[in-house]
């Protein structure tokens, strides 16, 4: 006998050092908790899974910046983000951290499994090494002078003054970020998977997937052009899942490796709390489950290709049923908006608005094939138009009317008619067009017919005319009102997946409890004649445009606070003074021999002669600068670049590749203070 299918429900892993935004919950975490709702109402046996991502090298980077350690940085976003989820109903049955014992555990044991089976290769190469912190420095703890542009303070990937890609390797004087200690070159040992290897076989098992979003099987296409290679596995870093393998101090998986085996080490952790401690293995290794990922586009590699390889290489797991991958969510419209790109938190906009107008907003512009635009007009249209006026407004004066005309009882259902049937048949033809937009993961397809069978409970409403009815005919008139009470539970349970709340509150209004609340029962008549009603409410109270514009200058406000004028925080007044800004003189000027960037220039700031080497040659000549009175700053520590000597920094604007250094109208003299 073939059991049950089981459905594995994954969310990708959100990375433990930002706040969960509405972009996210766009692109990977509504989606799959419709989903899984949706298929708990057809009682189906789902599990969701999701958790924090806690390492790597930016949060190891950014506990040093912040001078704590990273597991304040990682509990900071990790109890955040697991409240904004919770805040806005995405109800994962886990919600881990790969920080966690089991998570290390996991993971190794994967690692060694791929070791034993001989299938990961060693490779040396040289590295930066900082004897002072017996350690190999990854690329963002190295700075050094770009051999580029000559500037000091270049990261090891990149230099910030010239744009250019390095590696530290290239850097010269390259130094820690943190000690600054020297390092030396020397060589290192990673472990690599060979990812080429798996080619053909991932790209037959992806190009057999005729059900699979283009999206995804044009990315993975790219992919297989250009041609798979052997990835790094594991880094020196002291932040992650320690290599299990002697030999090795210093090293950690690479996060890109590791992360993903969180899905298996979280469904672990959620049968050890459920005390069936091996139950996870039927989720992951038998033929009767659908592993199936929500991601968003920028997670298409690792979930459809380099995970993928890693479980064809292990071995006992299930390959992915599914990748139904969203493209982003923009938000648009307002010009606020727009300054913060995606970034509409969830921790703030719960404040706001109910969780259902947020949930419904979003689900209603699902980036499933290409990229949206979610801004708060919109949001305001869509509650006003359609979940009040459609579903709010039916509900209402559904019940509205049966506790004014039949005493707040559900009336008889004697004289139920043809028509009485028909729209609820139209409500069980609804459910199935429904379930399978669902079961091919068109959310919005499957919102929009939601919509249509709550408008056509309506237009049975009008239709029928209980009004008239119940000056007529009463009987008939109790038997269309006891109809769209069965309506709005059919509508209770069809719009729960999107709107779990206000399902919830239905429920309430109908005084029902949830022992019919299931797919199989949309359409069917499961109320009792005679019963009382519980109390009414309006479900979605109109959002008014002032709502709109406090918010929008809320935010605008909040985000001048956490932007200053476009960088870093908004400071002191105390903290602009420590910066002493002079008027300065040009006296003389000259390019800097074998650097297409950097001039030399003369100062006199107040009498005194200084020198500033600055890069801005491709600008200006010397000749152009002689004699001109800039502004300068003038206690800035000195520096050397390309071994000169540099006493400050001038004032330039620049934008869109030109520059311009900020000089003085009229005469004043050198040293006068600017503030
Ligand atoms: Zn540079």
């Amino acid at each position: 006998m073939k059991n049950k299918t089981k459905y594995l429900v994954t969310a990708a892993l959100p990375y433990a050092n930002n706040y969960i935004h509405i972009g996210h919950v766009a692109g990977a975490y509504l989606s799959p908790d419709i989903y899984v709702r949706y298929r708990r109402l057809k009682n189906d046996d789902v599990i969701f899974i999701s958790g924090s991502d806690e390492h790597g090298t930016a949060i190891e980077m950014a506990s040093i910046i912040e001078k704590v350690t990273p597991q304040e940085i990682i509990d900071r976003y990790h109890f955040s983000n697991k409240k904004a989820f919770e805040d806005l109903g995405i109800q994962f049955d886990i919600f881990s951290r790969t920080s966690s014992e089991i998570h290390h555990k996991t993971a190794q044991e994967f690692f060694l499994n791929l070791i034993n089976k001989d299938i990961l290769i060693k490779k040396s190469d040289k590295q930066l090494y900082s004897e002072k912190e017996k350690r190999f420095l990854a690329d963002r703890f190295i700075t050094g002078t770009c051999p580029v542009c000559g500037y000091e303070e270049a990261r090891g990937d990149e230099c910030e003054n010239c744009g250019s890609n390095l590696s530290p390797l290239e850097l010269i004087n390259p130094r820690s970020k943190i000690t600054g200690d020297i390092p030396v070159e020397k060589e290192t040992t990673h472990y690599y998977f060979p990812l080429g290897k798996y080619q053909e076989k991932l790209s037959d098992w992806i190009f057999s997937k005729t059900d699979w979003k283009p999206n995804v099987i044009n990315y993975c296409k790219g992919w297989f052009k250009a041609g798979l290679r052997d990835r790094a596995i594991t880094r020196d870093l002291d932040w992650g899942v320690k290599v299990p393998v002697e030999g090795n101090d210093g090293k950690v998986i690479y996060v890109w490796f590791e992360a993903p085996i969180g899905y298996i080490s979280m469904t672990k952790e959620l049968f050890i709390e459920r005390n069936d401690s091996d139950k996870w293995k039927e989720y992951w290794c038998s033929e009767d489950s659908k592993l199936i990922h929500f991601i968003g586009k920028d997670n298409i590699v690792f979930h459809s290709i380099v995970f993928p390889a890693m479980l064809m290489a292990h071995g006992d797991f299930n390959l992915p049923y599914n990748i139904p991958a969203n493209e982003f969510l923009n938000i648009g419209g307002e010009k606020f908006s727009k300054s913060r790109g995606n970034g509409i938190l969830v921790k703030d906009i719960v404040k706001y608005f109910e969780p259902d107008v947020i949930r419904y907003s979003i689900a209603s512009s699902f980036p499933e094939n290409k990229d949206s635009e979610f801004n708060w007009k919109d949001l305001l249209s869509r509650n006003n138009n359609e979940l009040a006026a459609i579903l709010g407004n039916f509900i209402n004066r559904t019940v509205v009317f049966a506790k004014s005309k039949f005493n707040n009882v559900i009336p008889g259902e004697e004289s139920i008619n043809n028509l009485d049937q028909e729209i609820l048949d139209q409500f069980r033809r609804s459910s199935d067009s429904v379930s399978a937009f669902y079961d091919n993961f068109r959310f919005r397809d499957a919102l929009s017919e939601t919509m249509n069978a709550v408008r056509s409970a309506n237009k049975y409403f009008n239709d029928s005319e209980p009004w008239k009815l119940f000056k007529n005919d009463k009987e008939r008139c109790g038997a269309v009102i006891h109809t769209c009470l069965e309506l709005c539970h059919s509508i209770a349970v069809l719009i729960s997946p999107v709107l779990p709340f206000t399902a919830e509150k239905i429920l309430k209004i109908l005084n029902k409890d949830k022992s019919d609340f299931n797919w199989s029962n949309i359409g069917r008549r499961v109320l009792k004649s005679g019963t009382e009603l519980g109390e009414t409410e309006i479900l979605f109270p109109q959002i008014e445009d002032s709502q709109i514009e406090k918010i929008i200058s809320d935010e605008s406000e909040s985000n001048a606070v956490k932007n200053g004028k476009g960088s870093g925080n908004l400071i002191e007044l105390d903290d602009f003074r420590k910066v002493n800004l002079k008027i300065a003189r040009i006296i003389n000027c000259e390019k800097v021999a074998k650097s297409k960037k950097l001039l030399k220039l003369k100062l006199i700031v107040g009498g005194i002669e200084k020198q500033i080497v600055s890069g801005i040659a491709e600008y200006y000549t010397p000749e152009d600068l002689i004699g001109k009175l800039i502004v300068v700053v003038d206690n800035l520590k000195p520096a050397k670049l390309m071994g000169i000597d540099s006493e400050g920094m001038l004032l330039a604007a620049k934008n869109n590749g030109e520059l311009k250094i900020i000089t003085v109208e009229g005469e004043i003299s050198d040293g006068a203070e600017v503030n």
